[in-house]
């Protein structure tokens, strides 16, 4: 076909667009940048939920940008109509917000941009695209494409498939050599068309690309005329994604390993485009290890850890989602963290060279170790404080029970806790707190004890309770509890008990034991001093009534 042809079936299907590339291009100034700062973004897609994968992928490009003084803009990739859901933009800003991810150029809740490098929400940004694909439809690199799709299936679709079948080194589309002629005919009957890229391909090339985390890689390049504008005129992601970060100025793309199989066409893309070619860096991917022991993609479908909303349900504190995806990116975290007990974990700094190149497994139980460090060493003020802000965004009635007797549940936070040069290791989040200190509450209505040892048990309370008075100090109440225990049997000196157990009852670890069972519930629990001061006399009393 003539150069020419190509230029008028442009100015055909796009007589609105007047727009023009370089027009576009002078909106967006080369960004100055010192050697070594990263310009990237989070281009996150609003479907209703944060995955997890895509958080991780936020927090790299926010590390990398933060750690070379760089750039850091959101892009909202909101193009796929049918995955828009309503507030789903909210989701992404709140969950961004939370974690204290701050951009540097965005696009406000209320439409303002802020940045020179906007719209920064891609449904605003179509008549650029229009200009782009006008163009390289005038250079033959690309073509209006008028088959329809219908309800259910698509006819010539299905025979292009069966072409496909035939020849499967290459997808060519058959609207790839219409005619003006034959275009005309189409528009004129009012036809929708989409534009398709016109691939240079014939399925046997091959492309090398460097990607930053993994390497010099190799591909089969392109060889298929994918869709660049739907006939809506809404770019699919690589159109989009070509335009917007050359026009932004992104010097590092950093995306989910999962776009590695379709770099090649970006790659295609860039170069019709006539654009710089852009750095890759493709994180691993978020896995589990499943039922059958194998390892898979961590999934919204069965992981209710994937979805960003699990971790504040659950009352996790941010950092400790922080560090815990942080030691996933770099294994050195973990060894800094040892090294920089006291330090914030912005200090640590890493580059991309650093990002792991194997997929790390998520694991729950490591997440709840990190959080129970950093609880560990929060006051009991600033404990319930986070308690208190979980319970009134989760559950109004409890957090109406912790501003009832605010002092007693500080003091109940602080226990084993506030200089302590041992602080407890035993919370990881705001949720099982409730359930964990359920003897502040209520009476227990179990009790961990062996029904062999009830009668020991009871006679010890009797004992103890007969002579009950409230404690002044710990020293003091250990003191009253072994001169009760040693009058009816038990050894208050353990060597003593070592050498001769049948001469007692049980050691006074076992008094204890009976005394903490009776009150909490539990054979395991912080200080019983701490517990019966704030419980009081009375309730105290009443638990030490009960008999097992
Ligand atoms: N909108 C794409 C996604 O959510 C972004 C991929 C990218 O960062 O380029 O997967």
């Amino acid at each position: 076909m003539q150069t020419n042809q190509y230029q008028q079936i442009a100015d055909l299907i796009f007589p609105d667009v007047t727009l023009s590339t370089e027009e576009i291009f002078a909106r967006y100034p080369r960004r100055e940048l010192r050697d070594g700062q990263v310009v990237t973004r989070y281009a996150p897609s609003p479907t209703g939920m944060m995955h997890i994968g895509n958080f991780f992928q936020a927090f790299i490009s926010y590390n990398l940008a933060k750690n070379t003084d760089g750039v850091l803009f959101l892009r909202i990739e909101d193009t796929d109509e049918k995955r828009k859901v309503q507030s789903a933009r909210e989701v992404i800003y709140h969950i961004l917000d939370e974690y204290d991810i701050k951009f540097d150029e965005y696009q406000t809740l209320d439409g303002k941009d802020v940045g020179a490098y906007g719209p920064y929400v891609q449904s605003q940004r179509t008549e650029i695209y229009k200009a782009f694909a006008k163009k390289l439809v005038a250079e033959g690199k690309a073509f209006p494409c008028f088959c329809k799709k219908t309800e259910g299936k698509d006819d010539v679709l299905k025979q292009r498939q069966t072409k496909f079948a035939e020849d499967d080194e290459k997808e060519y589309d058959p609207c790839r050599d219409l005619s003006f002629d034959e275009v005309k005919k189409h528009i004129d009957n009012g036809e929708s068309f989409a534009v398709r890229l016109r691939t240079k391909n014939t399925g046997s090339e091959r492309v090398k690309f460097y990607d930053l985390i993994k390497g010099q890689l190799e591909a089969k390049a392109n060889a298929k005329d994918f869709v660049l504008l739907k006939s809506d005129g809404v770019p699919p992601y690589a159109f989009a994604h070509a335009i917007d970060d050359t026009l932004m100025g992104t010097t590092v793309v950093v995306r989910g390993e999962e776009y590695i199989s379709s770099t090649p066409a970006h790659i295609e893309l860039f170069e019709a485009l006539g654009f710089k070619p852009i750095k890759y860096c493709h994180n691993p991917l978020i896995c589990k290890i499943g039922d059958n022991g194998n390892r898979r993609k961590i999934s919204k479908r069965y992981d209710p850890e994937a979805d960003m909303r699990f971790y504040s349900d659950e009352g996790y504190p941010k950092e400790a989602v922080l560090e815990y995806l942080l030691g996933m990116i770099n294994s050195g975290f973990e060894i800094w963290r040892k090294n920089n007990p006291d330090k914030p974990w912005q200090d640590f700094k890493f580059g991309i060279d650093d990002i792991t190149t194997v997929a790390p497994i998520f694991d729950i139980i490591k997440l709840n170790d990190i959080s129970k460090n950093i609880i560990s060493t929060y006051s009991g003020e600033k404990l319930y404080s986070c308690w208190l802000d979980w319970a009134e965004k989760n559950d109004s009635k409890l957090a109406e029970i912790l501003k009832s007797d605010r002092q007693k549940f500080i003091g109940l936070c602080a226990m084993d806790r506030d200089g302590s040069p041992k602080p407890r290791k035993d919370i990881y989040n705001m949720k099982m707190m409730k359930e964990y200190f359920s003897y502040m509450f209520d009476s227990p209505a179990q009790f961990e004890i062996d029904p062999a040892d009830h009668q020991n048990a009871n006679a010890l309370l009797d004992a103890y309770l007969q002579s009950f008075e409230m404690p002044e100090s710990n020293e003091d109440w250990f003191n009253h509890v072994k001169a009760v225990a040693a009058a009816v049997g038990y050894a208050t000196d353990n060597k003593l008990y070592k050498q001769n157990p049948e001469n007692f009852k049980g050691n006074i670890a076992k008094a204890c034991e009976y005394i903490r069972v009776a009150i909490t519930g539990r054979k395991n629990s912080p200080t019983l001093f701490n517990i019966i001061e704030l419980l009081g006399e009375s309730e105290t009393k009443k638990r030490l009534s009960h008999r097992f």
